[in-house]
């Protein structure tokens, strides 16, 4: 347990903070990249790819992060909006491994091999579905090619439903340090209406083993807004993590989009919570774990006191990639695997998110990238400005470039206007700093210094920040 802290957190009424939240509701990015990904060329491919990585070549004494997509489960749970696929065959994932190991290869071949990780990050899916065989060789394919720095951040995402303390014992000495397990909710019926059933035994039994095991962080990924959530169902999961007393918790809200993700027809919906109800569960995270002491992250993230994410905001130096908040994003960030994105030699990268795609492109001999996006000085302004909001939440004036931002009148008055109702506050003459209730409407700040932004048709898919 952590020491608990109160009154940290000033938000309005819930009635009240609902009436913003929908005066204020417009279709707007998350912004995890700038700009972002429905505005990145889809005439990008892969002659552009191989121009980044030589371009990035030139870095070969800075550090690297690497990102690998395994993308395979064992059941499909109905609310899962990732780029998964269901197999029971071995072989599927051992053939995965070959086409891999011909992607990390190939992209070695431009970078060389003097490049250090300092941050590694296996995703899915669900990486440990591997076998124990499985994984070893790919985490040999990829430090072969790529070896860790000292100190380096190895994280994998893991189920606990097929995670055991031999397997947190075989990642630890493979070199994992972060384990972050997806529990979503412990109330039994909300797991049913999910088909995510996961005893809470199973989670804890999983905690206990990576801390044994020596991993130097534990996560937990929770998901608010599922079918028969309610405040009270949510606290009761949320005072037993506290319990847990993970490094960090990161909540995710459910968006149920049945026309695009077709699993999620399968979902319980008549027990979806209606929007105050799930407004409600949300300000019921940030209180509990606020209460219990842990420090408000970004939205929708909370870290305790003394992590590394925690520190970072202190300092103001917090970052997001890919990968999601961090204090070690390398100046290059490659992704491996089916729907991987990358930021690299000056741009963004998006792998092919159809595995059988993916498959035979890497097995003809190219890489399979789909779209990208090359950065210009504009664009980078604007992204430093953007990822500083999002993460440290402050606007400083030596952010709001005048050559980008055309020392815009109209940009001030927008910010004056958002400050009048209570989302900025004057940072003693240096520019804008987020209050709490600034925070649910971090999309709309950020809007406000997207120039691609209503170019076109291009729309994103979620609409508010809870
Ligand atoms: S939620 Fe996780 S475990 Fe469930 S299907 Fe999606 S990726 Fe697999």
């Amino acid at each position: 347990m952590i020491a608990p802290r109160t009154g940290l957190v000033r938000l309005p009424e819930p009635a009240e903070l609902q009436r913003l939240i929908q005066e204020h509701a417009r279709p707007l990015p998350r912004y995890t990249s700038y700009p972002t990904v429905p505005y990145w060329d889809r005439d990008f491919g892969e002659a552009e790819y191989r121009g980044a990585l030589e371009r990035a070549s030139a870095n070969r004494h800075q550090p690297l992060s690497v990102y690998v997509h395994l993308p395979f489960c064992a059941k499909r749970c109905y609310y899962c909006g990732c780029n998964a696929m269901v197999t029971h065959r071995d072989e599927i994932v051992d053939g995965y491994l070959d086409h891999l190991a011909l992607e990390i290869h190939r992209v070695q071949d431009y970078l060389g091999s003097g490049r250090r990780v300092t941050q590694l990050h296996l995703g899915g899916g669900t990486p440990n579905f591997l076998t124990p065989r499985q994984m070893s060789r790919l985490v040999r394919l990829l430090t072969d090619a790529f070896p860790l720095a000292e100190g380096a951040e190895v994280a994998v995402e893991m189920d606990p439903r097929i995670g055991s303390p031999e397997q947190a014992r075989h990642l630890r000495a493979l070199g994992f340090t972060r384990m972050s397990m997806g529990v979503q909710d412990f109330e039994p019926r909300v797991q049913a209406a999910i088909g995510r059933i996961q005893p809470e035994e199973q989670t804890v039994s999983l905690m206990e083993a990576a801390r044994e095991a020596g991993f130097a962080s534990v996560n937990v990924d929770l998901v608010y807004g599922l079918p028969y959530q309610t405040p009270e169902s949510f606290r009761r999961t949320l005072e037993r993590i506290v319990e847990l007393a993970p490094d960090r918790v990161a909540t995710f809200s459910y968006a149920h989009l049945p026309e695009l993700r077709k699993n999620q027809r399968a979902v319980d919906t008549s027990g979806l919570p209606d929007d105050s109800t799930k407004l409600d569960i949300f300000l019921t995270t940030v209180r509990t774990l606020t209460a219990a002491g842990y420090d408000w992250i970004g939205f929708d993230h909370f870290a305790r006191p003394d992590d590394e994410l925690s520190l970072a905001v202190r300092d103001r130096r917090l970052l997001r990639n890919f990968m999601g908040y961090t204090t070690r994003s390398a100046p290059d960030q490659v992704a491996f695997g089916v729907s991987g994105i990358g930021a690299l030699g000056g741009c963004f990268v998006q792998t092919e998110t159809r595995i059988d795609r993916y498959r035979d492109t890497l097995a003809g001999g190219g890489l399979p990238i789909v779209r990208g996006h090359w950065l210009s000085e504009d664009d980078r302004r604007r992204a430093a400005a953007i990822q500083h909001l999002m993460c440290n939440l402050e606007l400083p004036d030596s952010l709001l470039d005048a050559g980008t931002f055309g020392a815009s009148p109209e940009l001030a008055r927008r910010m004056e206007a958002f400050a009048r109702e209570g989302f900025l506050r004057p940072d003693g003459g240096r520019g804008w700093q987020v209050s709490d209730l600034g925070r649910f409407f971090l999309r709309n700040l950020a809007a406000e210094l997207d120039a691609y932004l209503g170019r076109g048709s291009m729309l994103p898919t979620f609409s508010s920040s809870i």
